[in-house]
Order: structure tokens, then sequence, then C-alpha cells
């Protein structure tokens, strides 16, 4: 009889960070290494989960990704910019492991994490937002992470440019959609610097929670999650937790109830360890189904 190793790989477009740990969760081995191609990248992971003895295996991955039922793709990237990662069989790649796999999205992973032992310990839904050179979001639903046709794509909701703001918006696709107006490159883009050479600027941070704020409004409107928590690059400028939360209240206009606004917006209570967090909880699943 084998000992229980729960492997979690969260597969970031910058870095993969791998865990292994035993039945009680206790880290027992990692390694992080640079994103580079899939054939420069994928096979140290492979090694390390087999020199871990691993059981079971939980993915929260970067995507866009196939996580269509039924699928002949299913647990594939799709159309990710990221070099030789378009197409690429990320949940095939595992297979020689032998263990069942659970994959789904970094941010559905995040969110599952402060769920059950982060900012949003003990509640059956929540949110969990990144703002970086992308903007996703994730969502625990009756204790469960939101899939439907595929993953949610929350980070291109439609928002509404401010009177003052002429930026065409960067998204490829839409324009001026969330991540278009308030991802980083968005915000130097329109400003022609860096957000973190912006820190002092306020009115830069001002018009980022104007949009940031559009988003979550609807994302409240529509998932009425308990808690929204915000992580990610961009948050490092922490000034925008307070203009978020001032700005979704205006926005709001007193239609829904969010109880306190400081409660209802955080920081992650895991802080940068909420994706490889979600990954070995999504390991414990795949074990569970098995
Ligand atoms: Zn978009």
């Amino acid at each position: 009889m084998n000992n229980v190793r729960y492997g979690g790989l969260e597969a970031g477009g910058t870095k993969m960070i791998c865990v292994a740990t035993d039945e009680e969760g206790v880290w027992l081995d990692q390694l992080t290494i640079p994103t580079l191609t899939p054939e420069e990248t994928v096979p140290p992971i492979v090694a390390f989960f087999k020199k871990n003895g691993i059981t079971s295996l939980g993915i929260g991955s970067f995507g866009p990704l196939d996580l269509k039922e039924g699928s002949d793709t299913y647990g594939s990237l799709a159309s990710t910019p990221k070099k030789g990662w378009k197409g690429y069989p990320l949940l095939d790649a595992f297979n020689e492991l032998n263990v069942p796999i659970e994959i789904t999205t970094d941010v559905n992973g995040a969110a599952l994490a402060e769920a059950t032992k982060g900012a949003a310990k003990g509640l059956d839904s929540c949110m969990y937002i990144t703002v970086g050179t992308g903007i996703g979001a994730g969502a625990v639903v009756n204790g469960n992470v939101l899939e439907g046709l595929s993953h949610p794509e929350m980070g291109h909701v439609p928002v509404k440019p401010h009177k003052d703001d002429s930026f065409q918006g960067h998204c490829p696709y839409h324009g001026t959609c969330a991540e278009g107006m308030a991802a980083g490159p968005a915000i130097e883009a329109r400003w022609g610097k860096a957000g973190i050479e912006l820190a002092e600027d306020d009115k830069v941070w001002q018009l980022e929670a104007y949009y940031l704020a559009q988003a979550i409004a609807a994302y409240t409107y529509v998932l009425s999650p308990k808690k929204v928590i915000i992580g990610g690059g961009v948050m490092k400028q922490k000034q925008l937790y307070a203009l978020i939360r001032e700005e979704l209240v205006q926005q709001l206009n007193g239609y829904m109830d969010i109880g306190n606004p400081d409660d209802y917006i955080v920081a992650p209570g895991l802080h940068e360890h909420a994706g490889i967090e979600g990954a070995l909880l999504l390991a414990r699943q795949a074990e569970r189904k098995r």
C-alpha cells in the first residue's frame, strides 16, 4: 500500500510552481522553474512528480484552457499567445504518471483555496480576481469551482470608458473590455509608463478603480459572491483596495447590499500561495474521485 502523496502544479505564464505534500498537506518538496517552451518546461516537472511518488495531481493553469466536458482536447491550452503553448495538451502530458488528475484555471484554483483556507474560509461562495498582465477571475459557487461551457473569462466583460479617458483599449479581441482597460499592459500603454513608476499618481489609480469596480459590479450582480478577493501584480498598489471599494459602492448605488465593503473586497488570505494551494486541493479532489 502506497503512502498518499499529493502533487500540485501552478502553471503560470512566467513560472511553474510544483509542490509535493504528504496526506496531511505538509510540503515535502518543491520546484519552481521558468515557463519556457513545453519541450523545455514539462519534462523536469514530470520528473519532479515521479521522484516524489505522487498518488494524485492537481493543476491550476494559465488559460485559456479547453475544459469542455467530453472534448477530445480537454485539458489543452487554447489560443494562448505564449510561444509553443497554443494547443499544447497540458493534461495529457502527465498521463505517464498514471495517477488521477484534476485541472482547472489558476484563478479557479485560487478561489477554491481562498474559500477552503484563506480569506473566504468557511464560505461556500467567493471570487478570486487577478489583475496583472491580464485580468482573470475564478469563482466558487456552492462549494465548487465554476465551470460550464468551458471556464469563465470574466476579465473580458465590457466596461464603459470614462468620459476623460480617450484610451482605445489594449484587448486585441474587444478593445475596451476590463482587461483591455485595466490590466498592467493597458496601464502602461495609456500612461506611457509601467504601473510601478506611476505609484504616486492618484489619477492613475482612481481611473484603475473606476474600471475594476465596473467589472466587480457586473460579477456581483451575476454571481452574488459572498466575498471578492483580488490579487495579482497590479494590486501591489495597496491604495487600490480602498479606491475600488469606494467606486463599487458608488456604482452599485444602493441597489445591492454588499455589507461592509472592507469585508467584501479583500486581499488574498493565502498571499502568493493561493494558486499552488488551490492546485493541491484539486489533487485531493482527484484522489476522492478515483
Ligand atoms: Zn477582451
